[in-house]
């Protein structure tokens, strides 16, 4: 439990959370840590992206003090570090040197070395933040970089836990596979036992009985794994083994309120193996708004996270792209409970940025593929493929699919294809949110 933390409400107030955001990009992380419930201050944000940092006013003004002009991370001194004094730092360095297209150049490559200086001042800084929080891409656990940050954990006396975690494991209809990684000084521990191994699935469980707040709750009575006790699993009455075996039962008493953190429409049908996850902070006094609807075992449809009444005409894929790309697309549609992970180069490039919507549900997509396949002539195919309204998801829907509160938005000036890039370097909040209180819990 952070200092802040108190179960007493005879206790003075809370001390709020103080978070220092690096690579800041459009406030994914802040986002999350709002979202806790957890009281917190940003005591500083670095991004160099000025498109980037617009966003993150327009959605954070009064952080605006703070982050009034993009700044470079290796301008970060050891002495501005330790007049920051934050308690956790959050970041999701840039991932390019871990992955194959970016060639996996890890520390070689130019974009590691503001993570190098942030390590650096980590291992200088007379006092290291008593959390850190970091996110990368699926590769970054085989790098010499991880290594690096490794060695500094180990020297500043850090107890961590690795993962390699996707929303889908959260009922998100949307893969990212992603690595993090919770990192706290000891003596402080975390809420599990934590080892060596990278997990590949979150530790504790979140989809636990009924709770009420301020219960201590240690064990889930359905799966067994232990829980959080600020992750309230309310909703409905329902028990383990009738979720099990009526996945596929609409069930009268399943209508969920409308959620308030997230901008998702209510679901008016949602199964019985839904449950929501209502995200309390434990004895902190402020009314929690942070309602997760559709935390399901299995993903929820992605029709709970599609625009209702958005004109598709713009989203429409060009008949470029369907005659030259129709083989490669992964194409979904309203009902499917999975999606591809969205990249920065979605909408503009094709193969491998994420997936595409079947608009008109009216047709069956099989039956339009092998109609394609068997004709000849390139006109015929186009109008048979044109009939199924392939549309990119738009920037909302990908925000919402990210688990991005209903409160965000972005400035008028913010074209779609920068809307898409800054989405695409950004986190699910959902997971983060998770992980964070999981971090400061423990
Ligand atoms: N978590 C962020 C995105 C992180 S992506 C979000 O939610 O949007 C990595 C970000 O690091 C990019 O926005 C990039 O512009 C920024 N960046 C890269 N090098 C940097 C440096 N030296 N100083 C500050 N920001 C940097």
């Amino acid at each position: 439990m952070h200092p802040g933390c108190h179960n007493d409400p005879n206790m003075a107030p809370a001390q709020p959370l103080r978070i220092l955001e690096l690579y800041s990009g459009i406030g994914g992380m802040h986002m999350a840590a709002k979202e806790s419930g957890v009281p917190f201050e940003i005591v500083g944000t670095y991004e160099i992206n000025t498109t980037a940092v617009e966003v993150y006013q327009h959605n954070f003004p009064d952080n605006g003090k703070r982050s009034t002009k993009p700044r470079n991370i290796m301008g970060l001194t050891t002495d501005h570090l330790a007049s920051l004094h934050p308690d956790l730092i959050m970041m999701s360095p840039p991932c390019q040197p871990f992955t194959r297209q970016g060639l996996k150049r890890d520390v070689e490559d130019a974009r590691t070395s503001s993570l190098l200086h942030v390590l650096d001042l980590l291992s200088s800084v007379p006092h290291p933040p008593k959390m850190i929080l970091l996110e990368n891409v699926s590769g970054f656990e085989t790098s010499i970089a991880r290594e690096k940050l490794i060695g500094v954990l180990t020297q500043r006396s850090y107890i961590w836990q690795e993962f390699l975690l996707s929303p889908t494991q959260f009922g998100v209809p949307n893969s990212r596979l992603r690595y993090y990684i919770l990192a706290k000084q000891k003596p402080a521990s975390l809420p599990f036992t934590t080892s060596n191994k990278i997990e590949e699935e979150f530790p504790l469980c979140l989809c636990v009985k009924e709770a009420s707040r301020g219960d201590d709750i240690n064990r889930c009575s359905w799966c067994s794994k232990p829980s959080l006790p600020t992750i309230h699993h309310v909703m409905y009455k329902t028990h383990a083994s009738h979720l099990q075996t009526t996945s596929h039962h609409h069930a009268a008493h399943t209508q969920p309120p409308a959620p308030l953190g997230n901008n998702l429409r209510p679901d008016t049908n949602i199964e019985c193996h839904s449950h929501s996850v209502e995200v309390l902070s434990r004895g902190h006094t402020q009314t929690p708004s942070h309602l997760y609807t559709t935390y399901t075992q299995l993903p929820s449809p992605l029709s709970n996270y599609l625009d209702s009444d958005t004109n598709m005409e713009p989203y429409l894929l060009s008949d470029k792209v369907l005659s030259k790309y129709h083989m490669i697309l992964d194409i979904v549609d309203s009902g499917s409970q999975r999606s591809c992970c969205f990249t920065k180069g979605y909408a503009h490039y094709v193969e491998g940025t994420g997936s595409v919507v079947q608009h008109n549900t009216s047709i069956s997509m099989s039956e339009i593929y092998s109609e394609v396949e068997k004709m000849e002539d390139e006109s015929g195919k186009l109008e048979l493929l044109r009939r199924l309204q392939l549309r990119y998801f738009t920037p909302s829907e990908v925000a919402r699919l990210m688990y991005f509160p209903g409160w965000f938005s972005f400035p008028d000036t913010t074209t779609d294809r920068q809307r898409y890039r800054l989405l695409g370097n950004s986190i699910n909040v959902l997971v983060v949110t998770c992980l964070l209180l999981t971090l400061i819990e423990g």
